[in-house]
């Protein structure tokens, strides 16, 4: 049988000008992601994009499920080649459909014949392919307003295709259509889903995680690792800068008030991760803030801490409820691994009474006891870079 996956484009169909270029990058992607399951020709024709295996060890159960995360995919459909004759249709959609078949009451044919030049209009063809279904399967009955199984057949240029029910894709738009950002990870439940939102805006991302060793493990960062290996599936590989971030922290706790320690704390990770941005040619940070759900999450600390910014700052979750998020991060297999009792570097030091209405002038007055462009400089020093997701896509 010759089976192959037709893939239907999400958004990217609306958007206009662009939409050459979103469906170069789209393709791109859908290549590298399936890159190492044996051989596939990918190609785009008549807003269908057909990847086909073209070696007998090529994996497709496998790329279909590597195909469900590509961001940009609207829908897509497993369905067989036939030659383009009426007869041939009919063998194919009775061999390939068979076991569909059998299991339903009711179906019914839609032809789509974007190939004019085809001998027999739409309705033609569903009255023959019908009638030749009917026959095969006796048990069966025509149902044209809810039938159990739709048996769609392409007319298209180069052969007919033939399949059973459409599937929905991931959504969004490709990732790489969206620019760049650099995305605060921590090992909690809040940021891999903000990375995965950003992603499925076609942002591309890189990540920088702050570790406090000696009070955080090895293990804390083995698990944001973890995280960022599972949101890659959908994001594409990234690279993971880790930021040594104990002295900085040691450093807030001496010299200012404790109260403020959270709000100074995240004004240096702002400012630290912008300069990663800066050097990475990513023009936003994102975070996995939700308003309102911890001190630091005011409006006025929120303020505060985007004061040292210069680049926009994307927060996704901002008005999305835990139970949603929550929802979200088991969707796309984060939850489990997030909730791994690691300490993060955010739970070391926590003041008892932060600040919930933090005044700049005075945040900014105890920051500058501290010397934070030395620190911010020898926190970069020491950074340490991990590659994420490479073992998963190949060069092609
Ligand atoms: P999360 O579940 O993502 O940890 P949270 O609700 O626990 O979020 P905070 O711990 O206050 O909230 O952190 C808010 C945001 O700051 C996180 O979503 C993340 O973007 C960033 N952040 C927190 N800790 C770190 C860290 N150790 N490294 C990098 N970014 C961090
Ligand atoms: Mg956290």
């Amino acid at each position: 049988m010759n089976e192959l996956i037709l893939i239907k484009l999400g958004e990217i169909a609306l958007k206009g000008l662009n939409r050459g270029n979103f469906e170069a990058v789209l393709v791109k992607n859908i290549k590298r992601r399936i890159a190492p399951l044996g051989g596939f020709k990918v190609k785009t024709a008549q807003s269908t994009i057909y990847v086909t295996p073209t070696t007998p060890n090529s994996d497709i159960d496998e790329a279909e499920r590597r195909i469900q995360t590509v961001f940009g995919i609207a829908a897509y459909s497993r369905a067989a080649r036939a030659e383009k004759n009426i007869d041939d249709i009919k063998q194919v959609a009775a061999e390939y459909l068979g076991d569909e078949l059998e299991q339903v009451e009711s179906f019914k044919v839609e032809a789509k014949r974007s190939d004019k030049k085809f001998p027999m209009k739409s309705p033609e063809i569903c009255a023959e392919l019908g009638g030749y279904i009917l026959e095969q399967f006796p048990h069966l009955h025509v149902d044209v307003h809810n039938p159990q199984l739709t048996v769609t057949v392409e007319i298209r240029d180069f052969a007919a295709y033939v399949h059973g029910r459409s599937k929905r894709g991931a959504g969004g738009i490709p990732v790489g259509t969206g620019g760049k950002a650099a995305i605060l990870i921590s090992g909690g439940i809040d940021s891999p889903v903000a990375a995965y939102m950003m992603a499925k805006r076609g942002v591309e991302l890189t990540a920088v995680h702050f570790a406090s060793p000696p009070y955080t493990s090895e293990r804390a960062e083995q698990k944001v690792k973890k995280l960022l290996e599972i949101v890659s599936r959908y994001s594409g590989r990234m690279i993971m800068y880790t930021v040594p971030f104990a002295k900085i922290q040691q450093q807030i706790l001496q010299s200012c008030p404790e109260e403020l320690f959270t709000i100074i704390m995240r004004r240096f990770m702002m400012q630290i991760a912008q300069r990663i941005a800066e050097r990475t040619e990513c023009s936003a940070l994102i975070t996995g803030e939700s308003l309102g759900q911890v001190a630091s999450q005011t409006i006025g600390a929120i303020a505060c801490t985007d004061e040292v910014c210069s680049i926009p700052v994307f927060r996704p979750l901002i008005g999305m409820d835990k139970e949603e998020i929550i929802t979200i991060s088991r969707k796309i297999d984060t939850f489990e691994t997030s909730i791994e009792p690691y300490e993060d570097c955010c739970t070391v030091f926590t003041p008892k009474h932060p600040r919930t209405r933090p005044v700049l002038k005075y945040v900014r007055l105890a920051q500058d006891k501290l010397d934070t462009q030395s620190l911010i400089d020898e926190a970069l020093e020491g950074v340490k870079i991990t590659k994420i997701g490479f073992d998963l896509y190949k060069e092609n």
